[in-house]
């Protein structure tokens, strides 16, 4: 009798309200999910409340309770998890930065934030573009590592008892068509880091730059990230598959296997049967597989209602499907989202997530479907988050198989 496998499936931002253009459907209800509301007939499903009290909504947050471990406890910040994910070696002094490439109105006190992601910027035009302002305005004491996209990191060496350890600058995200002021005044709070972001915008407005990138936001700040190790906390050989740094971070950071995946974007048309492959493969030998798809919160962003009701009903036919039809009987499946990005408001919300679990022969809850409300009618409510993944395990090891 061999330990039954769990898969975990985790499409960021899926969660969100009802919507006037979807008349008056969550994009979960308005997408053609057959396989999900399968499992959900057939399964336990229920809410759970991935973000701590009092703290931000964040995919790292979320993310990291999702994968078994107290944001409470371990949380440093979204930066050093990133940090780990490329496995930069940090001191025990350094604060480190995530660092986007971003595209403000104009970088000043009157700016406004126009997109975080500066128009999803190409990764080998944001890595010369970063390789520029290495050359042209780091100052001394900081280090820049090109990521993917728009997403890349700022070490600041020594820095833990400076002002840059305690900058309170908001996500780009959050602040999508807001004024920049208080961030500014953040920044000018480290003399240091607001003379770099303040030449690295005059470096980007010269001609060589034609990206939409006019500006660098450095946040998110923190030091290093430990973690528990995965498997002697919970008893299971596990891989993350993701496009993006965090989840890798996360992973590495818990001594997981960090399968990577040629195409994975993060956006619509991301590799899904890259990822599909990738996390079938490990489990040949592997006990679990997280796979992280990241297009739904890039819709919710965006604020497109029709794309993001694309982008779960594409993790549906695309990732949950092909898993589901692999292993089928011989596996138990748990279906989340890390926090709702609803389109009204285009940024997370703290709010407790749907989630589904299914393995043969357990017993349903009652939802008619996979979707928001349908989760919050079952009564069935996990909280703290980071409890959800050993309850599946244990679910998942009970009985059958
Ligand atoms: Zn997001």
């Amino acid at each position: 009798m061999s330990k039954s496998k769990l898969i975990f499936l985790i499409a960021d931002g899926m969660g969100d309200l009802p919507i006037e253009a979807l008349h008056g459907r969550t994009p979960m209800e308005a997408a053609a999910t057959p396989v999900m509301d399968r499992l959900a007939r057939e399964g336990m499903v229920g809410l759970c409340r991935t973000v701590p009290q009092g703290m931000a909504p964040g995919s790292d947050v979320a993310n990291m309770s999702l994968l078994g471990f107290d944001p409470a406890a371990h949380h440093t910040g979204r930066g050093p998890i990133e940090a780990a994910a490329l496995g930069l070696a940090l001191a025990g002094d350094d604060v480190v930065f995530r660092l986007n490439t971003v595209t403000v109105s104009e970088f000043s006190d009157d700016g406004i934030m126009r997109d975080y992601s500066a128009g999803h910027i190409a990764t080998a035009v944001s890595t010369q573009l970063v390789e520029s302002l290495e050359r042209e305005c780091l100052p001394e004491g900081y280090a820049l590592f090109p990521g993917v996209q728009y997403r890349h990191l700022l070490v600041a060496r020594g820095a833990a008892d400076k002002a840059e350890a305690t900058l309170a600058v908001r996500p780009p995200h959050d602040i999508t068509d807001q004024g920049i002021a208080q961030d500014m005044a953040q920044f000018r709070r480290a003399p240091a880091l607001w003379d770099f972001v303040r030449r690295a915008a005059t470096v980007l407005a010269g001609s060589a730059n034609t990206s939409k990138a006019n500006a660098v936001w450095p946040w998110g700040q923190g030091r290093a990230l430990t973690l528990p190790d995965f498997a002697a906390t919970f008893g299971l050989r596990g891989a993350v598959v993701s496009a993006v740094d965090l989840v890798k971070g996360l992973g590495r950071a818990a001594g997981m296997a960090v399968l990577d995946v040629p195409g994975a974007t993060g956006l619509l048309d991301t590799n899904y049967a890259g990822k599909v492959a990738a996390a079938l493969d490990f489990l040949k030998e592997g006990d679990f597989v997280f796979v992280h798809v990241e297009a739904p919160d890039e819709c919710g962003h965006g604020g497109d209602a029709a794309a993001k009701t694309e982008a779960v009903a594409r993790f549906d036919a695309q990732v949950v499907a092909p898993m589901v039809a692999a292993l089928g009987d011989d596996a138990a499946f748990l279906i989340a989202c890390d926090h709702p990005t609803p389109i009204a408001i285009r940024t997370h919300t703290a709010d407790p997530v749907p989630f589904l679990f299914w393995k043969q022969g357990v017993t349903p809850s009652g939802a008619a479907a996979f979707s928001e409300r349908e989760a919050a009618k079952t009564g069935l409510v996990v909280a703290p988050g980071h409890a959800l993944l050993p309850r599946a395990a244990a679910w998942a090891g009970k009985g059958g198989n």
